[in-house]
């Protein structure tokens, strides 16, 4: 299987990469941000609790996501693997899911995390604002986004950097260049040749 953790602060590129990569490596989507926002549109007990949270740009609690991420895994387990997005947003969900991922006999093959400076993050948020009328894409929220991933998330590259996995890559440039660049190391680390991981 192949495994990987998609990082980086919001606005950084996630999801959008993740599409590209979903497509290429044939992976199973989970995005734990955009499985709350179906909680939420289904007015679920779940969507209705993590609305109030998700809107002041703070994290939802470890065991809720960590739930729905069991859930997608073992929903899933007979693909070729899965590319996590979004998550983990905090060391203890990192190791929640390394356990997951053991007890079905498989593991994180990379964390690939997009490098953004914080104007830019900023810029690209404003405009899928515009775009997508994201609640929580408001310049204070945003803002405070930004703070809890710097304060808790970008931890988590710790984590992987401590095991081997944290590879970086610039998230500034084309779409497209950014993808070349992800596919790079991914074909790396398939074949057991990381090009630039920790
Ligand atoms: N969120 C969370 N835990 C998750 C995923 C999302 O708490 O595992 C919440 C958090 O409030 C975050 C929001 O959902 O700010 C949007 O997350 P998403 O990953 O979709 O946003 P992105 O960082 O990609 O812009
Ligand atoms: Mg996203």
């Amino acid at each position: 299987m192949l495994n990987i953790v998609i990082f980086g602060p919001p606005g950084a590129g996630k999801g959008t990469q993740s599409e590209l990569i979903i497509d290429k490596y044939k992976l199973v989507h989970l995005s734990t941000g955009d499985i709350l926002r179906n909680e939420i549109a289904n007015k679920t007990t779940l969507g209705i609790e993590a609305q109030k949270i998700i809107e002041k740009g703070e994290l939802v609690s470890d065991d809720i996501v960590i739930g729905m991420v069991k859930n997608k895994i073992e929903a899933n387990i007979e693909g070729n693997g899965f590319i996590f997005d979004g998550f983990p947003r905090t060391t203890e969900q990192a190791e929640a899911l390394d356990r997951l991922l053991e007890e079905n006999n498989t593991s994180i093959s990379v964390m690939i995390s997009l490098d953004v400076d914080e104007d830019e993050l900023v810029k690209r948020l404003l405009k899928r604002a515009e775009e997508q009328g994201r609640k929580d894409d408001t310049i204070d929220v945003i803002r405070n986004r930004i703070k809890v991933y710097n304060e808790v998330t970008s931890h988590v590259c710790n984590y992987y950097s401590k095991k081997g996995k944290y590879c970086p890559v610039n998230g500034t440039g084309t779409i497209d260049e950014i993808f070349e660049r992800i596919t790079a190391v991914i074909d790396g680390a398939e074949t057991k040749r990381p090009c630039c991981c920790g």
